[in-house]
């Protein structure tokens, strides 16, 4: 795939940086809006929790209703068992939100490496407004 070239410096290929980019600007978005773990509160070493895991859906992995502040603990714990982080998302915004976006989540959305860099300069500009 000629789009998808090897560099020779991080050994990673575009598609990866591409994906780390909107990752990590994603990420930054989403900590700098949210500095707290939605679910205990904590400001402690706080990360940016995918509620449906990322590597299940390209449609969802940078979408920010996906995206929740949480603690490395609580991280850590939903990538074991994601019932108690959906519970509470479905406090926060009801069944039938969270059901439809897991019904997002089965619905294939392929993305250039192209408009995945634009993903992440989209949460840059975002973060740099906040
Ligand atoms: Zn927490």
């Amino acid at each position: 795939m000629a789009e998808d070239k090897m560099d020779a410096k991080t050994q990673k290929t575009e598609r990866q940086r591409a994906r780390d980019y909107a990752d990590a600007m994603s990420s930054l978005y989403i900590r700098k809006k949210d500095p707290v773990c939605f679910q205990c509160g904590s400001t402690r070493n706080v990360q940016c929790g995918h509620l449906f895991p990322r590597g299940l859906s390209l449609r969802l992995r940078w979408d920010e209703r996906n995206l929740w502040s949480q603690c490395a603990y609580h991280n850590n714990i939903h990538e074991m068992n994601s019932k108690p982080m959906e519970a509470m998302v479905e406090i926060l915004k009801g069944k039938e939100w969270l059901e439809s976006l897991r019904a997002e989540m089965n619905e294939f959305t392929d993305l250039t490496n192209e408009e995945i860099r634009e993903i992440g300069r989209k949460y840059k500009r975002m973060s740099e407004e906040l």
